[in-house]
């Protein structure tokens, strides 16, 4: 086996055992493997040992990953998105993690796309802090949760948070569970929860994350980026 396969099968088993560890069953929490930065080969190689969730976080880079690879990948786009790319995005990405602006949902009003709302659990209620990781605070979330159901095409599934810096993530977690309640009484379909990166999906997915985006422990480590 290679290393790559050795460090994916390695990650789904700790996505399996933290689940059951959760009381939940494994099948519930999806694995994104995160490939920004990482060559088009690789993402291949991982195609062929079975992935078909991938995360991207740089437009146009991951536009010309989906025209290399084949059609059934499911491209999730999880990175910042300016208004102005948001439509060359939704042409090749099925779901959009990071909407959290209206100017973003008018913009990709009229498609047909799964969405999330990322919150920004860092921002202390009428305040800023930090450097943002993207994301509204979880005060908007609601009203943009309306907006998103209103849209002509737009589907809402749930929410999704980078795990603020320098503050603990179960708190965190749990405070997105919160949100994540909120939206489903505005949308109650919307029960995806995206959280959990390589460093704390254990702690993402007792909170219940529905889909975890995972990339050093499976790709090894980037050369760029964060
Ligand atoms: C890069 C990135 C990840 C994956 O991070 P790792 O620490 O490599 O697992 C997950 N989510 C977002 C939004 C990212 O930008």
């Amino acid at each position: 086996m290679t290393e790559l396969a050795d460090r994916l099968h390695g990650v789904q088993q700790r996505i399996a055992a933290a689940a059951r560890a959760a009381d939940r069953d494994p099948a519930e929490v999806t694995l994104v493997v995160v490939t920004k930065f990482q060559p088009v080969d690789l993402l291949q190689e991982l195609y062929d040992l079975g992935v078909r969730d991938f995360g991207e976080s740089r437009h146009p880079e991951a536009r010309d990953k989906a025209a290399a690879l084949p059609d059934d990948v499911v491209w999730h786009f999880i990175g910042q998105l300016q208004t102005n790319k948001a439509r060359q995005v939704a042409k090749y990405a099925d779901v959009i993690h990071s909407v959290d602006r209206i100017e973003l949902i008018e913009a990709l009003d009229g498609r047909e796309l799964d969405v999330l709302l990322q919150v920004d659990l860092g921002i202390p209620e009428g305040g800023s802090e930090g450097p943002s990781r993207g994301g509204a605070k979880p005060s908007a979330i609601p009203f943009l949760a309306g907006r998103i159901v209103e849209s002509d095409g737009l589907r809402l599934r749930g929410v999704m948070t980078v795990a603020p810096l320098g503050m603990p993530v179960v708190p965190a977690f749990s405070a997105l569970r919160m949100v994540s309640e909120r939206v489903r009484g505005v949308a109650p379909d919307a029960s995806w929860i995206s959280a959990g990166m390589s460093g704390d999906f254990r702690e993402a997915i007792a909170a219940g994350a529905t889909h975890v985006r995972i990339g050093s422990a499976v790709t090894g480590p980037r050369s760029t980026g964060l």
